[in-house]
């Protein structure tokens, strides 16, 4: 890119925005956060605004907006921007529907602009190696187990039991985004069966299995799970075992921990923003939401207990 910095302005200041974006933008890195759009009121130290309409007219130069609010809605604010001329940054799961994200990629083509589906558990320094790892081996099953409590890691969040909040595949996504790295190639959907409470309409916990070729992918969310989180992704091949652990970051073979680089996923996401836009490509990938969208489609729904947060 040129030697003038990137003008961004991050969308929906919330739990994300603030543990990660924020901190990631700090750094600079051939990005520059010039204003936010929040609801609650002022963000730090940033020209801050109710919404996107309102910094348009601001007059304030703005090249790109990242969108951190929740999925559903996402659609409405990424056609905005794009309309305006801005590209596009959006936090996963990118919007509420594959038929969204296809409509804002050619949105992005008509106008010329970027649009960036991020991943941010595929940046997670154990899964490249991971990747490369298997690629080398056959693999014989693979056993994914998410499992965290939602009253800890999503206080009060409601949009996220409501429809178009996914509920745990909210966070399940992430191991679906890590999956689709490490397999390449098509996951059948063999079988969903989705908890949902009665005053939901998004499931609090799934067991799913897909087939990938001959092999067997099982996954197991939780959003009630007490004590220490876990985010695992667990290979067994012909001869070793490989864990991936703790979203990504950390790998096993066979018990041995293996070399890791930092863990900078949100910094590495910007500077590929960034990347795209000089080379004025995009990045659109739905292959996580449709895997959602297939569980949603054909698994069962069983009515649980009412949920309270
Ligand atoms: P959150 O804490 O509920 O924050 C969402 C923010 O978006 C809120 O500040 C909300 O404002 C704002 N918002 C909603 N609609 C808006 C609109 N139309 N215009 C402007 N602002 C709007 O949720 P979150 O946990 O940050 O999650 C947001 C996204 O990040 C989700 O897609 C999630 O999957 C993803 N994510 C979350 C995590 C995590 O650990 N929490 C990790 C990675 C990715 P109001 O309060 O006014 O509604």
């Amino acid at each position: 890119m040129g030697s003038a910095p990137l003008r961004l302005a991050l969308v929906g200041i919330g739990k994300i925005a603030r543990d990660q974006h924020l901190p990631a933008l700090a750094r600079g890195d051939g990005v520059e956060l010039v204003a936010a759009v929040n609801r609650d009121g002022p963000v730090t130290q940033l020209a801050t605004f109710p919404d996107i309409p309102s910094l348009l007219a601001s007059g304030i130069r703005v090249d790109a907006v990242s969108l951190c609010t929740p999925p559903a809605g996402r659609h409405e604010l990424a056609s905005t921007a794009l309309e305006a001329g801005l590209h596009v940054m959006l936090e996963k799961p990118p919007a509420a529907s594959v038929a969204e994200v296809d409509d804002l990629a050619q949105r992005a083509r008509r106008r010329g602009k970027t649009l960036f589906t991020t991943w941010h558990s595929r940046e997670a320094s154990g899964v490249e190696p991971a990747r490369a790892w298997l690629s080398q081996r056959s693999i014989a099953s693979v056993q994914v187990t998410w499992k965290e409590d939602i009253r800890v890691w999503h206080p009060g969040q409601h949009w996220i039991l409501q429809a178009g909040g996914m509920g745990v595949f909210d966070p399940g996504i992430n191991a679906l985004s890590i999956l689709t790295r490490l397999l390449p190639g098509v996951l059948k959907l063999q079988s969903a069966s989705l908890s949902v409470p009665s005053n939901c309409q998004s499931p609090l916990a799934a067991e799913i299995v897909w087939s990938h070729g001959q092999t067997r992918v099982a996954a197991s969310f939780d959003f009630l799970y007490a004590g220490a989180p876990r985010w695992d992704i667990e290979v067994r091949t012909d001869a070793e075992m490989l864990l991936l652990t703790d979203g990504g970051h950390r790998l096993y073979i066979d018990g041995t921990p293996q070399v890791a680089g930092r863990n900078e996923e949100y910094a590495r996401l910007y500077h590929r923003f960034a990347e795209l836009i000089s080379t004025g490509t995009s990045d659109v990938d739905t292959t996580p939401l449709q895997l959602v969208t297939d569980a949603f489609r054909f698994g069962q729904r069983q009515a649980s207990a009412p949920f309270h947060f």
